[in-house]
């Protein structure tokens, strides 16, 4: 008896001595991805009442699902939902903090080209240009309750729907004091504390031009990183390839001389969108926003021609182990 005793306390003890708790990991399908959270088995109720808040948000925000209010925006209803309406204010302006780089009402466009109901075909310039006259922010009306959509205006919230999900997530984190739990709602991940061994959460950066290799990784805690890439969803017509990515300016694809950009900082929503702006404004554009913007933000571009551009934020978070493949790296800094 005093034996078994022993060898429970010696048991008891190996494990209250931090021994790694094995991982769980909930898979669901929300927002047209695959997202998976990753965390200890105390924290899975947290990770499921996060996953309901996504479903619900999905419901909310999705422009496929004819019950969602953006659908009800979108036939030119009016609605009513402060949620909704915070959202579409900040995307406005984001909007134009981008100089309209990142446009939630590029959403006839996006659905021109096919992305909407992925039944992908080339418009004509004549149906681009007559679309373009529906493009723009001021299009959206809103009093901090109520919204209404211009005559002929209408919204998608793809390139900010999954970031401002993982908000949320990390707020019902944050409230039923999960320890450390990562969310990957596809490219959009949310590092919450650190692994169970104390380790920061490390995220790989994919290569654009190779779906099985690394251009490097990121060691983060309590941070978002948003990859925004032409190579996420694309179809080729005629020899060319054309992907979801649209530049507001021109209703075609983005070709801006970059393949990917990540953005690293403290708030989802605001990572999704400049990964989406900043894809679109191209190297230059980027950096120089980088430099001016009145928010924080770290990021990573990985270049057409093969060059992967860190900020200094970012690359004091970097390592290169992962990375198969030789690649040129560059650090800028603020100035
Ligand atoms: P993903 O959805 O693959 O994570 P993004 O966050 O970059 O990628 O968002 C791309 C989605 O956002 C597109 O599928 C489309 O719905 C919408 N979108 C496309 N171009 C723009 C743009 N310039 N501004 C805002 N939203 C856009
Ligand atoms: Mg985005």
């Amino acid at each position: 008896m005093k034996r078994t005793l022993a060898a429970l306390f010696l048991t008891l003890l190996l494990c209250s001595c931090g021994a790694p708790r094995e991982p769980e990991s909930v898979q669901f399908f929300a927002m047209d991805t695959l997202m998976t959270i990753t965390c200890t088995e105390e924290d899975l109720d947290a990770v499921h009442h996060a996953m309901r808040e996504i479903a619900r948000l999905d419901a909310l925000l999705s422009r496929t699902r004819e019950e969602s209010a953006v659908s009800a925006l979108n036939r030119g209803e009016t609605v009513e939902d402060a949620e909704l309406a915070a959202l579409l204010t900040r995307a406005a302006k984001l909007c134009k903090a981008t100089g309209g780089a990142f446009d939630v009402t590029v959403a006839p466009v996006v659905s021109a080209w096919g992305f909407t109901a992925d039944e992908y075909r080339v418009p004509t310039q004549e149906e681009i240009t007559a679309l373009l006259t529906h493009v723009g922010a001021g299009g959206i009306g809103s009093d901090g309750e109520v919204t209404t959509l211009a005559e002929g205006v209408s919204v998608d919230l793809g390139g900010i729907g999954k970031g401002y999900a993982s908000d949320c997530a990390a707020r019902v984190f944050k409230e039923e004091n999960v320890s450390g739990a990562l969310a990957a709602l596809g490219g959009n991940i949310y590092a919450h504390g650190t692994k169970s061994d104390g380790s920061p959460w490390r995220v790989a950066v994919r290569d654009p031009f190779d779906g099985s290799a690394y251009v490097g990784a990121l060691s983060l805690t309590d941070a978002f990183a948003v990859t925004s890439g032409g190579y996420e969803r694309y179809f080729e017509s005629g020899g060319k390839t054309y992907h979801h990515i649209i530049d507001p300016s021109t209703g075609y694809p983005a070709e801006s001389g970059l393949a990917s950009v990540t953005v690293v900082c403290g708030e989802g929503l605001l990572a999704d969108a400049l990964s989406t702006a900043l894809y679109v404004m191209g190297e230059a554009k980027a950096i120089e926003f980088y430099r001016t913007f009145e928010e924080p933000f770290d990021m990573i571009l990985v270049t057409q021609d093969g060059r992967v551009v860190l900020t200094e934020g970012a690359a004091a978070l970097w390592d290169t182990s992962v990375a198969e493949h030789s690649y040129q790296y560059e650090t800028i800094n603020k100035l």
